[in-house]
Parts: structure tokens; C-alpha cells; sequence
């Protein structure tokens, strides 16, 4: 199609007839769906759809894929100042950058990297996050105004850690804090609420319990890192004489409203764990190549009936190379040394990123698929060029080829919110301006600690190897 135009996108009702539509069961030709204030309202065979609403003219799509937006089940939007001074850091990166660096920003600054981590998502084919709770003292309300402006549907964390750094903190306080937030944000529009705790080791067993209960009786998610890194589980075992996950589990804070991150280090056991308590999983495939000290079993944990959902981390807000992650990662981590070829083939990982992530991270009435009633949050993807020509199986396809240049138009609940990759009806170049003009204040401000090398000093370091300034 060449006069294809986004103003045909901005209407409040369409009847979109797509050359392929993603759906649950899998990619489909010859079909159609219906958005009407925000939601899809019908989906089907194309002849049926546009004879049950004879109201709307199809919007004829050819050479394109209209799918479900992607969800990242894991992020840290007040982070993006720093997304790349985390390179070739050891572990446990949040102890001498994350929270050092989230400590120091004000209000503009906490709603600036969240705009920017925003956009960068829609950028990247996510039409919902899922951040994991900022460490800054601003206002949370920051980030749920920098989501909303952007256009991006946000599980909004609350941290409620009391013990570690957090010690001496007002518990009653904590919990008030806590339900507000709850209440702050339950009918929000794009903005849903959940609470959170860094990690277990940073509260006490009642507030983990008592965190736990109250994000599910709100019908929201908690979330904790949990079994990450081998020092914490280290640690938690010479602490407690328990791995994280299982002090979890015995505080009695697990649950099909928990949604763990990582969970890299798992044992047989703790896999039994999560599928006695259907606990859900943040898979991070980039995050545990760039940082990690090992990968999530993701394909074991399909295969136990373990829910889980693909984040970034906050590594990298692009779509398809997460998913083009999680495959390669399992492949090379488990599928290799067993000549498993498959390794949960293409569909496995598209799913756990858009329909089975919904499920995850508490959306799963709300959106992540092409059904009546959820929200259209939806991208529509060129599928016309050579990347996918000829094409025979191209929900896997996406996986493999998939790239966020192909990305046309980005809806967020029915709204066009890009188009071609930058917003329609907000200033993204002003926005990038401002961030380049504060960031840089906003890192020398911080007490960060790092111990790898940017590239020029590295390189300096490399020809000089007794010369150990960083
Ligand atoms: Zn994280």
C-alpha cells in the first residue's frame, strides 16, 4: 500500500483488514478486526467482520501484519540516564550505579528519563511496561505522567522495602504509603498499580507477607529480583540459611500475583516452588548477557507450566531483539548441548512477549491480545519486505527477522501514539534536547561507583596494562 497515511489511523472507530493478523493461536490470513473506543470489539474471518459492522468502510492493509504490542515484564524507567554506564560492570550493578544514580534525581528528572525510557519502548514495539519501582525519593506520580503523556501502558511499582539500607524506616507508614499508591492509581486509565521490594533481603519477613497480601487483595502484582546473582543467593544462604526465592516462599509471599525477575538461579526444588504457588517469572534474556551470571531455564519452565513473561531490564527497549534473545539464549544455554533444534521454536517466545506476558504481569483481561474486549494496544508491522519474502512461517519469522524499522504505527488503547517511530502529537526532538541538557548534570551528581572503563579509557588500558586508572 502506498498512500497508506496515519491520519487513516487516527479515527476512533476502524475496521482494520491487514494482510496477516497475530493472532493467540497464531498468525492468520484473511481476517479483520474492529476497534471502537479503545478496545477491540470484533475479530474474525474478514467477510463475517465487516458484515457485522456494516458502519465502518475497511481499512484494506496489504503487506502488512497487524499484532499485539509487546510487553516488557521488567524495567526500571528512571534509569535510562545510565542505560549505558553499566557496560562490562560485575554484578549486583544496582548497589554502585542503579540506586546511587535514581537517589539523585529530582522530580524533572525522575519524569525526564521516564519520558525517555517511554519512548524508547513504543520505539521498540512495546505498547506496556512493567517498572519495577523507581529508588528516587520524587513522586512516583512523575513516572505515571511521563508514561501517560508518552502514550505507554505502565505496571507502576511502589517500593516498600523496611530492613538493609531501608532499616529504621516507619512500617505503618510504609503500608499507608503502600495502599495509597493502590488506590492512587486503580482506575488510571493506561496506569495500573503494584508493589514492590527490591529484593527479599531488603525487608523483613512480616512486610514481605503483609506486601504481598495487599497487592493481591488490590488484584495488582508484587514484584521482587529474586536468585539473580550467585553473591546474593550467597549471601541469603549464609543470612539466612535460605536461597532468596525460599525466603520468599516462607514468608508466605508468593502467589499468582507475584511476578519475580529473573529467577537465573534456579534449583529443581525452587522450579517445584514456583509451580506449587503459580508464581510468575520476569525472564531478562539481555540482561543476563550483559550483567548476568547465568540464564532463567525459560523453556523448562513452559514446559512445567511456570507463567512467565520476557522483560529487558532496562537494557534495551527494543521488541524483537528481546525475543531474538530469548531464543538464542536458551539455545546456547540448554538447546546446544542437548541437540534440542526446537527449543520452544518461534510461537514459544513471541507468546511469552505479548499474550502469555499479559498473564504475567496481571493484564490478562486488559491487553497482549487480539480478542474482544481488550484494549487495542497494537502495532502495525511492514511485513512486504525481503526480510520475510517468501515467507513460511512467519510467526517465527518475527522472531528472527523481526526489526523495529518495520514497525509502522504504534495504538496504544485505540491511539495512534507513533508513527514510523517518533509520536504524532508531542515533541520527542524537545524531549531528547532537554535530556542531553540535564542528564550529565544528573550523573556527576550521583555517588556512582564503576569499575569497568569507558571504551577510550579501556582502550588506553589495554596498551598499558600496569596503568589501572579507570
Ligand atoms: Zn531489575
Amino acid at each position: 500500500m502506498t498512500d497508506l497515511r496515519p491520519e487513516l489511523l487516527s479515527a476512533a472507530d476502524l475496521l482494520l483488514a491487514p494482510e496477516r493478523v497475530l493472532l493467540e493461536a497464531g498468525s492468520a490470513a484473511d481476517h479483520a478486526l474492529v476497534i471502537r473506543d479503545g478496545l477491540i470489539t470484533d475479530v474474525g474471518p474478514r467477510d463475517a467482520v465487516a458484515a457485522r459492522n456494516p458502519d465502518l468502510a475497511a481499512l484494506d492493509l496489504p503487506g502488512h501484519l497487524v499484532m499485539p504490542g509487546f510487553i516488557d515484564a521488567h524495567h526500571h524507567l528512571t534509569q535510562s540516564f545510565g542505560k549505558a554506564l553499566a557496560f562490562g560492570e560485575p554484578s549486583e550493578i544496582f548497589r554502585r550505579i542503579w540506586v546511587p544514580l535514581e537517589g539523585a534525581l529530582d522530580a524533572e528528572g525522575v519524569y525526564l528519563s521516564s519520558k525517555l525510557a517511554a519512548l524508547e519502548s513504543l520505539r521498540g514495539g512495546f505498547t506496556t511496561v512493567v517498572d519495577a519501582g523507581t529508588r528516587s525519593e520524587a513522586d512516583v506520580a512523575a513516572v505515571a505522567r511521563a508514561t501517560r503523556e508518552a502514550g505507554l501502558r505502565c505496571v507502576l511499582g511502589f517500593i516498600c522495602n523496611d530492613a538493609g539500607p531501608a532499616a529504621g524506616r516507619d512500617k505503618a507508614a510504609i503500608l499507608r504509603a503502600a495502599e495509597q499508591h493502590l488506590a492512587r492509581f486503580r482506575d488510571d486509565g493506561l496506569t495500573h498499580p503494584s508493589l514492590a521490594i527490591s529484593i527479599p533481603e531488603v525487608a523483613t519477613d512480616a512486610m514481605l507477607h503483609r506486601v504481598s497480601r495487599l497487592a493481591a487483595e488490590a488484584g495488582a502484582i508484587f514484584q521482587a529480583h529474586v536468585n539473580e546473582h550467585l553473591v546474593a543467593v550467597e549471601r541469603s544462604l549464609v543470612e539466612r540459611g535460605l536461597r532468596p526465592l525460599e525466603h520468599l516462599a516462607a514468608a508466605d509471599a508468593l502467589g499468582p500475583h507475584v511476578l519475580i525477575a529473573h529467577s537465573t538461579l534456579v534449583t529443581p526444588a525452587e522450579l517445584t516452588l514456583l509451580v506449587r504457588t503459580d508464581t510468575a517469572v520476569a525472564y531478562n534474556p539481555v540482561a543476563s548477557t550483559w550483567k548476568g551470571n547465568a540464564v532463567a531455564p525459560a523453556e523448562m519452565m513452559a514446559e512445567l507450566g511456570i507463567r512467565f513473561a520476557i522483560g529487558t531490564d532496562g537494557t534495551r527497549s527494543d521488541a524483537f531483539r528481546m525475543i531474538e534473545a530469548a531464543e538464542t539464549l536458551q539455545r546456547i544455554a540448554f538447546g546446544l548441548g542437548v541437540g534440542d533444534f526446537s527449543t520452544g521454536a518461534g510461537w514459544t517466545w513471541l507468546d511469552h512477549a505479548t499474550c502469555r506476558a499479559a498473564d504475567a504481569v496481571g493484564l490478562k483481561d486488559v491487553t497482549g491480545a487480539i480478542v474482544p474486549g481488550r484494549a487495542a494496544d497494537l502495532l502495525l508491522v511492514d511485513i512486504s519486505g525481503p526480510e520475510f519474502t517468501p515467507s513460511w512461517d512467519l510467526d517465527w519469522e518475527l522472531v528472527r527477522y523481526g526489526n523495529r524499522d518495520q514497525i509502522v504505527a504504534v495504538l496504544v488503547a485505540g491511539r495512534l501514539r507513533l508513527w514510523r517511530g517518533w509520536p504524532t502529537d508531542w515533541d520527542a526532538c524537545a524531549l531528547i534536547e532537554r535530556v542531553r541538557a540535564v542528564a550529565a548534570g544528573a550523573v556527576a551528581r550521583a555517588p556512582i561507583k564503576r569499575i569497568h572503563a569507558l571504551s577510550r579509557d579501556h582502550r588506553k588500558h589495554r596498551q598499558d596494562p600496569t596503568d589501572r586508572r579507570l
